[in-house]
Formats: structure tokens, C-alpha cells, sequence
């Protein structure tokens, strides 16, 4: 008796407490969407059909008429016409601003589905070097060797007969590698007998001269050839990225390995109003030096404001899968027995540069694919936490390619998260391959994530894949690789609440922003979408097709797809 009557107290409390501010606090709204299927990813995943919205915040969520009483006569009511909305997307690993750049500079792109084979590619280059004076550059970005119909890298001998006068360099998808001409290697200085740069590595033929292909820090030969960026560009690709990524729904977006030009590009996009998703910057630091710099200018992850911040800072450990040069644990890469690819830092280096960022107040985020860099990655987090005696650090290891259950036993234990990328499975679930049936296995393991109580956020790392956050929501639920159409390790399959929780919750946790956005709950950021179905219960192979019908920052809508542009 004495116990329920405790209950009763309770619930009346509750009625007493929750009611009045309710009636205090939700009142002129400035906006109020009703008659929806709001999917609010909060802790017990409600669903609702109201949300009122004021300055920028989510004010109340509720279901019917509650809401009644948040408008005034100024609200703006959005009928949803039972539309399911979710939080705004967040992809914690792009490269969009190297990616806009390339599109808006008129680079050769190479990107599959725009060619499929090197023939077109180079009949591409062929055409450019037609308009071109001799010795200027040609340069093109986005070739997949594993998605051209010759299923081979470039060769300087295909570029030489496309373009004899003119340098060639071709980046491919996976930033790890690209190809150059002979006049390209010519200006670089390399030769048969130029020695492989630490970290990197010149590929060669069979009489040991160069075949054009320069792998990881073997690009930094040619980096400084290249022409450089036109002026405006960095802001006008700013721009072009705002309003790619509000078509398809994302509202915050991590823009990582930036250079100093990159980050001044978002801050004049900023000045001049440009700015409509939200952009966490991770700078560069490919250097012991790179890291004091930045220790020495006294800002950190998290300075700035909710539109424009700095995130995470970016190393990279070992090299990408399309390049073959992720550093594993024997055996090698299938056919290259001796190949266990390449690690860009030595231990000690790679500690001295993590002690120094954060000793300085950066979160750390390390690109890390094969499991000898992750477990190379992991040691020197271990000795940084221990050192400065981190508590919440949320350090990052960026991919964790191959995540097998003694990285993932560590990366629980150091309470490290992963950047981890959905839509890898099917855009390049064939490079995979190369490395065996056991690696494929424990390739992006999603579900052991969960249950293991690892906390993924997702990335597209365009231009690796594309930037619309629905091919990794799709490709998280079924697996499915594009070029042999099997399922890669069905094992891994998560469900699709799972795998928006990727796209919501964690990367805002990532970000150190979950108290801000990633569910929609009173007091958080009001960023959400509107989409053209219910993403919950469509079959599984539409979630690649889901259209963003209007996309909300701070209650402002940025962009419409009914009015078929973007709200000025
Ligand atoms: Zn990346």
C-alpha cells in the first residue's frame, strides 16, 4: 500500500512537473510541423507526429494536438502530409573540399560511372592535350582499377600516347596512389634510379623502371608540380559542397586532412553567409612539425561555434586497399606474398606527434586500414591517454579496415571509437578481396561493433564513394559488393535504425556534439529532413533511392526539393 501509494505521489509529480512546462516553455513557436512520422532517434527511439521549433531549437515533440498550444498566430504550421522526418545526417569523414575542387577546377574525372574503361580515359586526356600548350599540366582524379573493363592500373605508356607533350597525373579513388606520364616523372626527377620515399613507394617493372604509378608518400613527389588552385576556388567549393550535401540530407559534416587555404575557404563561405550545414575541420598534421604548429597557435578541437568548428586533428598511419599498401600482419596481399604494405610513421614519431596534439587539447583521429597500423595506432593512443591521464578523449582510428577481434577487443578495452564506412562494402567490397576470405570476414564489421559496445559514426570519405549518406545506410544493411554481387560477411548486417544511429546519434557523439543534435529532443538543434518514404519499413534496396524532399538547419529550411532549388 505504502508503495503504491509512492507510485501515485510520483506520477502525480510527474503530471505536476512535466504539464505546466510544458505550457510555459512551448509557446510561440516559430515553427510547428504536424502530421508526421517524426523517427526522433532519441535513447527510447520515439516516434511522434508533432515538433514545434523556435529559435533555431527544437522547443516540444509530441503526438495529436498536444502541441496545440506552441503556436501563436506568427508560427509557421508545416503539414507533413505524413512524411517521415529524421534528425539531420552527419558524415564524420569526407574530403569534399578536394572533391569540389577537382569538379569545379575541371580536372579530367575518371570516376566510375562517368568512364569504364582506360580507353576512355585516356581518349579524355588525348582530347585535353589537343587544346593545351605543350607542357602544361592535365590532371584528373577518380579512376578505379578494380571497376575499368582492362582491371589494371594506368600506365605511363598509356598516358604517353595519349599526351607526349604534356604531363599527365591522375589521382585514383582512393587517394592512395596516382598515375603519372613520362612527362610528368621527367619533371618529378624520377628514375629507374630514384629510391622509394619512407611511407611510400614508386611502382616498377620488371627492369626496375618506374611504371608511373606512385604510391602514398611517393605522391608528395609530384604534389608540389601541380598547378596550383585557382584563386576563389576554396569558397566557391565551399558553396558547392553546402548545397550537395543539404540535397541529400546531410546537415553536419566533418571535413578532414584540410590545408590552411581549405579552412579559410569555409571561413569566407562563413562571412559571407555562404555557410548553411554545419562543418567540423580537421587540420593535417603529416609531420612532428605539423603538430607543434598546431600546438603552438593555441586553438582546439571544439573552437567555434556550431556552424563552423574545428574538429579532430587527421594522421594517416598506413596506406589505402586500392593501393595495396595497408600495413597487415602476414600473410600478404593475395599474389604479393611480400607485400604487407607501408606504415607512414615510426612508433616513436607517431607517439611524439599524438602526445603533442593532445597534450594540446586536439582529439585525435588516425587513418588506420590494415591491423598492424590500427594495432600501431592503438599502442600510441594507449601511451597518450595514460600520459596526460585522458578521461574523455574519443579518439578516433579512421576506417579500421580490417577489424578483427583482437583490434576490436582493444579498441573497446582503450574505449576508442571507429570512423568507420558503410558504403566501402559495396563501392569497393572488391579490393577486399585482395587481401583473403579471413580479412574480408572481419572487413568493416558493423554488428561486431554493437555488440562488442564500440561506438561507430560513419563516412562516405568521398570522393571514395559518394557523398549521399543513403548508399551507406543501404549498403550497412545488406552488404552487398557492386562488382561480384555477393553478400561480404552477411554476419555484419545491421538493421536500419541500427544504421541511421550510425548517421545520427554517433556522429554527433564523434564529434563531442551529442548534446546538440544527433535525435531530435527538446533543447537540441533543430537540424532534420524530410524524406519520400518511410525509411523504417521500405524494402531494403530502396534505402539507396531515398529522396530528401527539404532539409532544415536551426528550423530554417536550405533546401526544397519541391521548389527545386535552394532557399536564398
Ligand atoms: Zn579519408
Amino acid at each position: 500500500m505504502k508503495r503504491r501509494l509512492k507510485v501515485t505521489a510520483l506520477a502525480l509529480l510527474t503530471i505536476l512537473w512535466f504539464t505546466p512546462a510544458i505550457a510555459q516553455t512551448c509557446a510561440d513557436a516559430d515553427l510547428l510541423l504536424r502530421n508526421g512520422h517524426i523517427v526522433t532517434m532519441d535513447g527510447a527511439r520515439s516516434v511522434v507526429n508533432a515538433m514545434a521549433v523556435r529559435d533555431g531549437k527544437i522547443l516540444a515533440l509530441g503526438n495529436g494536438d498536444a502541441l496545440a498550444g506552441c503556436a501563436s498566430s506568427r508560427t509557421q504550421l508545416l503539414d507533413l502530409h505524413r512524411h517521415t522526418v529524421l534528425p539531420g545526417l552527419i558524415d564524420v569523414h569526407t574530403h569534399v573540399m578536394e572533391w569540389a575542387k577537382s569538379i569545379l577546377s575541371g580536372e579530367i574525372d575518371a570516376d566510375y560511372p562517368a568512364v569504364h574503361s582506360i580507353a576512355e580515359i585516356t581518349q579524355a586526356v588525348a582530347h585535353r592535350a589537343a587544346t593545351l600548350p605543350p607542357g602544361q599540366w592535365i590532371v584528373g582524379a577518380g579512376w578505379d582499377d578494380s571497376k575499368l573493363a582492362e582491371r589494371r592500373y594506368i600506365t605511363r605508356q598509356d598516358l604517353d600516347r595519349a599526351s607526349p607533350n604534356n604531363p599527365v597525373y591522375l589521382k585514383h579513388v582512393s587517394g592512395h596512389m596516382g598515375a603519372a606520364n613520362s612527362a610528368a616523372l621527367k619533371l618529378a626527377n624520377i628514375t629507374k634510379a630514384t629510391h622509394d620515399p619512407g611511407g611510400g613507394v614508386i611502382e616498377r617493372d620488371a627492369s626496375g623502371e618506374p611504371t608511373g604509378i606512385l604510391k602514398d608518400t611517393a605522391m608528395g613527389l609530384i604534389a608540389g608540380l601541380l598547378p596550383g588552385d585557382p584563386p576563389d576556388i576554396n569558397v566557391r567549393a565551399a558553396q558547392f559542397i553546402f548545397e550537395k550535401a543539404a540535397e541529400v540530407g546531410l546537415t553536419t559534416i566533418h571535413d578532414i586532412f584540410i590545408s590552411s587555404d581549405e579552412m579559410r575557404g569555409y571561413q569566407e563561405a562563413r562571412r559571407r553567409g555562404w555557410l548553411k550545414i554545419r562543418v567540423q575541420m580537421s587540420p593535417r598534421i603529416g609531420s612532428i612539425a605539423d603538430a607543434e604548429k598546431l600546438a603552438e597557435m593555441g586553438v582546439h578541437t571544439g573552437f567555434g561555434d556550431d556552424l563552423l568548428k574545428f574538429g579532430a586533428a587527421k594522421m594517416f598511419a598506413d596506406g589505402g586497399m586500392g593501393a595495396r599498401t595497408i600495413a597487415i600482419y602476414p600473410p600478404g596481399v593475395i599474389g604479393e606474398p611480400n607485400n604487407l604494405g607501408v606504415l607512414r610513421w615510426t612508433p616513436a614519431d607517431m607517439q611524439k606527434a599524438h602526445l603533442i596534439a593532445a597534450g594540446a587539447g586536439w582529439q585525435l583521429e588516425t587513418h588506420a586500414i590494415g591491423d598492424r597500423a590500427i594495432d600501431e595506432v592503438l599502442d600510441s593512443y594507449a601511451a597518450v591517454i595514460q600520459q596526460l591521464g585522458l578521461k574523455d578523449h574519443r579518439f578516433r582510428i579512421v576506417h579500421a579496415g580490417i577489424s578483427t577481434p583482437a583490434v576490436q577487443k582493444r579498441l573497446r578495452e582503450l574505449n576508442v571509437l571507429v570512423d568507420g564506412n558503410p558504403p566501402f562494402v559495396y563501392w569497393i567490397g572488391s579490393w577486399f578481396q585482395k587481401y583473403g576470405p579471413e580479412r574480408v570476414r572481419w572487413s568493416y564489421p558493423a554488428k561486431s561493433y554493437i555488440e562488442n559496445g564500440i561506438i561507430e559514426a560513419a563516412g562516405s570519405d568521398v570522393p571514395v564513394t559518394p557523398l549521399s549518406p543513403w548508399w551507406g545506410i543501404w549498403a550497412a544493411v545488406v552488404r552487398r559488393d557492386l562488382q561480384s554481387g555477393q553478400i561480404l560477411a552477411p554476419e555484419e548486417r545491421i538493421s536500419v535504425e541500427q544504421a541511421l544511429t550510425l548517421y545520427t546519434r554517433n556522429g554527433a557523439y564523434a564529434g563531442f556534439e551529442e548534446d546538440r543534435k544527433g535525435a531530435l529532443e527538446p533543447g537540441k538543434l533543430a537540424d532534420f529532413i524530410v524524406v519520400d518514404r518511410d525509411v523504417l519499413t521500405v524494402p531494403v534496396d530502396e534505402l539507396k533511392d531515398v529522396k530528401v524532399l527539404q532539409t532544415f538547419v536551426s528550423g530554417q529550411s536550405v533546401y526544397d526539393s519541391l521548389s527545386a532549388g535552394h532557399v536564398q
